[in-house]
């Protein structure tokens, strides 16, 4: 019996990178009796049947799973945002943020595009840099056209399985191909690689990059709070979470409960306002949601 991992799947065949090589394994049928089916980033145990090739006999617990792109174990979600085309949203950010963390997936906030600019609009993106990173997210501004810029970011992929996330088109292609050119996905273009999202999604890869492995596909395709339920809300907004037990409801969904610590915090200026915005927009949407069965 050997260990690996699974770093690709295709055409029924998992590809499971061990210590000193990749072996092409197929799985076991109980797997299917299980409602289990291998996914890349597990861990598993497999036998070898010859020096190449195994079938894959256990999966281990995962510590979170995605469905589309389907990964196990992933570590970090890399939201990219570009500053332009398209235009930063902290709305649309705020909608990633809620749901990476709704997964117990780590963020982590790349913004795209800072070369292309103007310095009152650099001071704008810097002002939601602080902010963010006050909540805890790690935030780095950044452009792909520019080799320094990218140099620093290494750490982040080291030892880490990592999901970019984020819009077509604000440079999550070329961010990867900036920092392993080897990869040479096909930039600007939806149809390929990094932008195909709905479709080939079996397709998922992980490839090498700083002492990492990154999905050669982008997560959270779908921004539906399909899987989030309102009680969970808060707990996605880390600012809230850290708060909550000091509103004087249980259970207060910080709208229009009195003494409501997050309310209070907002006014205070300790939550930016914007983003309790946005909670009480997607608190409506997940009241809102119709049934789905
Ligand atoms: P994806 O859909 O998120 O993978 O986006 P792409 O990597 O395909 O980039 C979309 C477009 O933005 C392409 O024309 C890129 O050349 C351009 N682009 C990406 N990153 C940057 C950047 O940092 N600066 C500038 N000026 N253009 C960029
Ligand atoms: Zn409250």
């Amino acid at each position: 019996m050997a260990e690996g991992r699974i770093i690709k799947a295709l055409s029924g065949f998992y590809y499971v990178q061990t210590k000193d090589k990749i072996y092409q394994c197929r799985g076991r049928g109980v797997f299917r009796n299980k409602n289990i089916t291998p996914l890349v980033g597990d861990y598993v145990t497999f036998d070898e049947s010859n020096p190449d090739e195994g079938y894959i006999q256990e999966i281990n617990s995962r510590t979170n799973e995605l469905v589309r792109p389907p990964i196990a174990n992933i570590d970090q979600a890399i939201i990219v945002s570009s500053v332009v085309t398209p235009e930063f949203s902290t709305l649309l950010l705020d909608r990633f943020l809620v749901l990476i963390e709704s997964k117990d997936i780590k963020p982590v906030i790349f913004i795209t595009k800072m070369d292309v600019i103007t310095d009152e609009q650099v001071k704008q993106i810097e002002g939601y840099e602080k902010i963010y990173r006050e909540i805890g997210y790690p935030v780095e501004l950044l452009s792909s056209k520019r080799a320094s810029e990218l140099t620093g970011l290494e750490h982040y992929f080291t030892d880490k399985i990592s999901v970019f996330a984020g819009q077509s088109g604000v440079g999550k292609s070329s961010l990867l191909n900036a920092l392993k050119p080897s990869l040479l996905l096909k930039t600007g273009d939806v149809s390929k690689s990094l932008g195909r999202g709905k479709h080939t999604t079996r397709h998922v890869e992980l490839v090498k990059i700083n002492g990492g492995l990154v999905a050669d596909t982008p997560g959270f395709s779908s921004l539906e709070f399909n899987e989030i339920v309102m009680e969970e809300l808060t707990d996605c907004f880390p600012e809230m979470r850290e708060r909550k037990e000091s509103c004087k409801f249980r259970g207060c969904m910080h709208h229009k409960e009195p003494k409501c610590a997050i309310k209070q915090a907002v006014d205070q200026g300790e939550i930016a306002h914007f983003r309790y915005e946005h909670y009480l927009t997607f608190l409506e949407e997940i009241q809102n949601r119709k049934p789905r069965y």
